[in-house]
């Protein structure tokens, strides 16, 4: 301890009774000291923000903190730093009120350079220091240097008003490891202790700095994350110290593989205090274990086997991805005037492997949350331009491809650029791209707007997907840079009984038409809808009636079926389609 520097902070106003005072402790051959001078106590506590000593001496009085103010301030700046206060030789007054006040020693000024002060410098030192010990010791587990037990608890409490007041979740995970028992009984308790020391540090590096990890039991370790908003969050960190914990460890030198099991409980859904949500935590924790152990569980089971379950879905999907198990099916459109194909809408499905061809929905919703849709949206929209260069090149395929476009997409800073890189690359005009965006997706906020605007540039036309399903006026879409609207199936499907379906269908044509916007209606599947859209102008319609969608190999060979022209309602044409 001899050899260690000690950092000490002279708060004095005379600057001569300073230097001499420096010299002194500095030079002498008292031990070691790195000393900084303030002149007034301002700079005392602006330098003590800045860096921290082992000890402070104040000698009063200072210019701008009268009586003992100063003390006071600097104890409510760091409240564990030592003062030694140095008064006049005959103020005895405030000597014994310093050492009350919490000082801890007082020095009268002309003790200032000598042995006395040096004493007492080494004693404040080590005085906090072994408080410190201390409290690391009642806090902390030996064996691992992780939070103990009760310090643990106390942590989880502070976590849970915090928390509670701000009205966010907190996740509680309660890990044990499996049959700890084997450890210690084949290797010895000295190599178990090993091993349990390597699992703190590494379930340590797992988390971040300020969640809680702590040692509350023999193999069990307790996790607070604070600020983990989705259960999911919770699900894929436990996953991860499952993973980590499996990956074999140095101290264990057999080389067993080790797993542990993971009880999860959420605040403030399983429990509102400290006390239940551990127990809760543990509850989970068994069940894991009884299903097999080396896993999470949930307190809540119907939430665990859901997230679970899309967290088997996710991971799937990335791997899909990079197999090659998406594909598209183009259906085709129909131009109502013509009867002729004239463009086609690229779907995505997923070949899956066991569960046969899913449909979006069953999967894009996951892909949408969890921001994979980036990466499966750049795939397909470069499937769909690659597929239709190539038709274009054989001459066989007429009109766009249309693609669909998440708003998340949409509301990446790199898509227009990707968008046109991908133009580029697969030498795809521009003209031969549609995007459909649905409505209720459409926000109007300027990233998006500027977006749709960067597309247009780039000569790719835009409709409005699902439109009734929003709120959105008409007008308002004439504020955006788009070309078309596609009315939603359902009011497509209720044309053939409901009045009121008749009535917005006719009048959205007819509106679209007035503002310049072309008109497609989906989801047709009888002949009654088909002849209502016609006979009212609709310029373009799709459904099952006239094609399902198909796999791009069959494309080439569809013909479209008859659609009998009807030149009393020929219809409007304001864009072409
Ligand atoms: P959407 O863009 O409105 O696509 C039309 C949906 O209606 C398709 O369903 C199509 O198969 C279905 N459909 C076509 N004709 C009929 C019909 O006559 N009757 C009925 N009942 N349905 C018909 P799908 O393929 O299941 O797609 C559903 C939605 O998933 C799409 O709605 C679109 O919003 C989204 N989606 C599909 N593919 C993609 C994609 O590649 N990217 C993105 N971001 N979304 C996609
Ligand atoms: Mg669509
Ligand atoms: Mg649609």
């Amino acid at each position: 301890m001899a050899a260690e520097t000690t950092k000490v902070l002279l708060v004095e106003d005379d600057p001569s009774a300073a230097t001499r005072t420096t010299r002194w402790l500095r030079d002498g051959p008292r031990g070691r000291y790195e000393l900084a001078v303030a002149r007034d106590l301002g700079s005392a506590l602006a330098r003590l923000r800045e860096e921290s000593f082992d000890a402070i001496l104040l000698a009063l009085p200072i210019p701008d903190a009268p009586g003992l103010e100063g003390l006071a301030r600097i104890q409510n700046e760091d409240p564990k730093v030592p003062v030694i206060v140095v008064v006049e030789p005959d103020d005895f007054g405030s000597a014994e009120t310093a050492v009350e006040r919490g000082a801890a020693d007082c020095l009268r000024s002309d003790e200032r350079r000598s042995p006395a002060l040096a004493r007492s410098l080494r004693y404040a030192v080590e005085r906090r220091r072994t408080a410190e010990r201390l409290e690391f010791l009642t806090r902390c587990d030996p064996l691992t240097g992780l939070t103990n037990r009760p310090y643990f608890q106390e942590r989880l409490r502070e976590s849970l008003a915090r928390t509670s007041r701000a009205e966010r979740t907190l996740a509680l995970f309660y890990v044990e490891i499996d049959d700890f028992k084997r450890i210690n009984s084949t290797l010895g308790h000295a190599a178990g202790d090993a091993v349990l020391a390597e699992i703190g540090g590494r379930l340590r590096r797992e988390l971040r700095p300020y969640d809680v990890l702590a040692r509350i039991g023999g193999d069990e370790f307790g996790i607070v994350a604070e600020d983990v908003s989705e259960a999911r969050d919770a699900a894929r960190l436990a996953q991860r110290l499952c993973e980590v914990l499996q990956e074999p460890l140095s101290s264990n030198r057999a080389g067993a593989r080790l797993t542990a099991s993971v009880g999860i409980a959420i605040f403030p859904f399983d429990g509102n205090d400290a006390a239940t949500l551990l127990r809760n935590a543990e509850l989970a924790m068994y069940r894991a274990k009884r299903a097999g152990g080396a896993q999470p569980a949930f307190f809540a089971p119907v939430l665990g086997e859901r997230i679970h379950e899309q967290l088997a879905l996710e991971g799937e999907l990335r791997r899909a991805l990079a197999a090659g198990e998406l594909v598209l099916h183009y259906q085709p459109l129909i131009d109502l005037q013509t009867g002729r194909l004239n463009g086609l809408e690229a779907l995505v499905r997923w070949q899956h492997p066991t569960r046969g061809l899913l449909p979006p929905a069953a999967f894009l919703p996951l892909a949408e949350k969890t921001g994979l849709i980036v990466d499966v949206g750049e795939w397909i929209l470069w499937t769909a331009c690659t597929q239709r260069r190539a038709w274009q090149r054989d001459g066989i395929v007429p009109g766009r491809v249309a693609v669909n476009l998440s708003p998340r997409q949409l509301h990446g800073d790199r898509f227009v650029p990707t968008v046109a890189s991908i133009l580029e690359r697969t030498g795809l005009p521009g003209a031969l791209l549609e995007m459909e965006v649905a409505e209720d997706l459409l926000v109007p906020d300027d990233i998006g707007r500027r977006a749709l605007t960067g597309l247009r540039k780039l000569g790719i036309r835009l409709s409005i997907d699902d439109f009734g399903t929003g709120y959105s006026s008409l007008a308002y879409l004439q504020s955006l840079p788009v070309d078309a609207v596609k009315i939603d199936q359902r009011f497509v499907a209720g044309l053939d009984g409901d009045h009121g379906s008749r009535v917005i269908v006719r009048a959205v044509i007819s509106l679209a038409h007035e503002l310049g916007l072309a008109v497609v209606g989906e989801g047709v599947e009888t002949p009654k809808q088909l002849e209502f859209l016609r006979e009212h102008g609709c310029d373009t319609a799709q459904g099952f009636l006239l094609c399902p969608p198909l796999p791009a190999d069959e494309v080439p060979s569809w013909a479209p079926p008859e659609v009998p022209a009807d030149p009393e309602h020929g219809p409007r044409r304001p864009a072409e389609v």
